[in-house]
């Protein structure tokens, strides 16, 4: 399970190491902008709050995440999972739901200094189909349509100025704490954000495996 800030790199890490370790990707993030695209009631209340940039409540987010993780692909190889939790209930809740024996094998916190996820999520670019993450220093190859699904590429709406505020403001309140949950629980590793995108992948990888190894 990954945490770490608003553009730290979770999305993208997260993307890569699911390809490395074949095993599902879970991203609340992803399922929350699919329901949005999808223009159902629960899509249209969960972009609400996402484009404001607060926080699903609770109750609605441990439901999707328990329901998610009952899919068979969660229980052969295990799963990455992405932007959950963000608050304590929501982990404690995920400490229920998998129990003893689906025990959650690490939490990995991608640190980066504020100034430079300020800086990432400015310039970061999405495909509005496939999610695929660009920036404005790496575009995609043909005129803003991805290089994947051929989706248009754009600004997140909640990568605006004031919902980049407000969700980094929740992070600290909310999100951070978690990383001392975690670490009581000797299930916490560090790794450093900075850098190219390949250089923090393979501390990731380092990071894996090690514990892997040790347990
Ligand atoms: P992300 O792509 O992970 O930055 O998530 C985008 C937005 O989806 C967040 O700013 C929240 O509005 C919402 N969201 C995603 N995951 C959660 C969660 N675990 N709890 C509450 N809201 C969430």
């Amino acid at each position: 399970m990954i945490l770490g800030k608003q553009g730290a790199g979770k999305g993208t890490q997260c993307a890569r190491l699911a390809r490395h370790y074949v095993v599902p990707h879970i991203s609340t993030g992803d399922m929350l902008r699919a329901a949005a695209r999808s223009q159902t009631e629960f899509g249209r209340k969960a972009k609400e709050f996402m484009d404001a940039g607060e926080l699903v409540p609770d109750e609605v987010m441990i439901g999707l995440v328990r329901e998610r993780l009952d899919y068979e692909d969660t229980s052969a190889r295990g799963f990455i999972l992405d932007g959950f939790p963000r608050t304590d209930g929501q982990a404690e809740a995920l400490a229920g739901i998998l129990g003893e024996d689906r025990a959650l094998d690490l939490a990995i916190d991608i640190e980066l200094p504020t100034e430079a996820a300020l800086e990432r999520l400015a310039s970061r670019r999405v495909c509005n189909v496939c999610g695929a993450i660009y920036s404005t220093a790496q575009p995609p190859h043909l005129n803003w349509t991805c290089d994947f699904c051929g989706g248009e590429v754009v600004q997140r709406e909640d990568d605006q100025p004031e919902a980049i505020k407000r969700r980094l403001d929740l992070y600290e309140e909310q999100t951070a704490p978690l990383i001392a949950w975690y670490l009581e629980r000797d299930h916490l590793v560090t790794v450093d954000g900075m850098g190219h995108p390949d250089d923090v992948f393979r501390r990731l990888v380092r990071a894996i495996d090690g514990r892997r190894l040790h347990r």
